[in-house]
């Protein structure tokens, strides 16, 4: 469904060129929850960022759905972004002076009917296991439950790609475990890419395991079968 072919991004930064990913060419299906690994600065947000269309590739082809990305305009990258893709960064913060509730429900303003706005939020709500804390203001919530809030509003488009980059990150290791656990079940009927320094957290979930260093791919291996619904 979406493929990486020879990509590679060149950030410019003052007289030098980085060279962020060099040469990467990945292929991924439905139903994978593909962990990608490897040291802080080697590539991983800005792959993260040219699946999804956050940021343009320098040289390669993104294919999406068999079809080439190399004449896209911005147009084309809007709506790919908005339907196809769920993010769930740390930098897509809640509205804090918000409930869960309220931040669910904007995500679904696509949706005409308030009513119907409302019965799709409650019903994500509750499946990121936020219920008894729909009225809770942003602000108020603790990092898992941010987290399990930023995860209904990425499903509540319901595209077929969600992208985590380092979701855990400034968790516990309970509410961690939580939110792996989460985007696992997420991953029976969507592709799920998740960047994460910790590799054992993802361990037991993760269908594949892609180790990128120095912008290349250093390790691309199938660990376990997917479990499509
Ligand atoms: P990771 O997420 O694995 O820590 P990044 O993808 O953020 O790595 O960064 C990869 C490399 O690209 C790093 O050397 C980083 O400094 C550089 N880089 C990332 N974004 C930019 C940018 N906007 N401008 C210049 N260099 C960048
Ligand atoms: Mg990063």
């Amino acid at each position: 469904m979406l493929e990486l072919k020879q990509i590679s991004k060149d950030y410019q930064a003052g007289d030098a060129v980085v060279h962020a990913l060099k040469n990467v060419s990945i292929r991924f299906r439905r139903h994978e929850f593909v962990a990608v690994l490897g040291p802080s600065g080697c590539g991983k947000t800005t792959l993260l960022n040219i699946i999804g269309g956050l940021d343009q590739y320098t040289s390669g082809d993104l294919i999406i759905s068999g079809r080439s990305t190399r004449d896209f305009s911005a147009r084309d990258w809007d709506t790919y972004r908005n339907h196809s893709i769920g993010f769930v960064f740390q930098s897509y913060n809640l509205i804090p002076h918000q409930t869960v509730l309220q931040n669910v429900e904007l995500a679904l303003m696509y949706i005409p009917s308030r009513h119907e706005r409302r019965r799709r939020a409650l019903a994500l709500i509750d499946r990121v296991g936020m219920t008894p804390f729909r009225h809770h203001r942003g602000s108020k919530l603790s990092g898992g439950q941010k987290q399990r809030t930023v995860i209904a509003r990425a499903l509540a488009k319901d595209s077929p790609i969600i992208l985590a980059d380092e979701p855990t990150g400034n968790l516990d290791s309970e509410s961690a475990k939580e939110v792996i656990a989460l985007l696992k079940e997420v991953s029976a009927d969507k592709l799920v890419i998740v960047v994460t320094h910790n590799f054992d957290q993802v361990a037991d979930c993760a269908t594949r395991e892609i180790r990128v260093f120095d912008g290349q791919i250093e390790r691309d291996e199938r660990i376990r079968e997917t479990t499509p619904v």
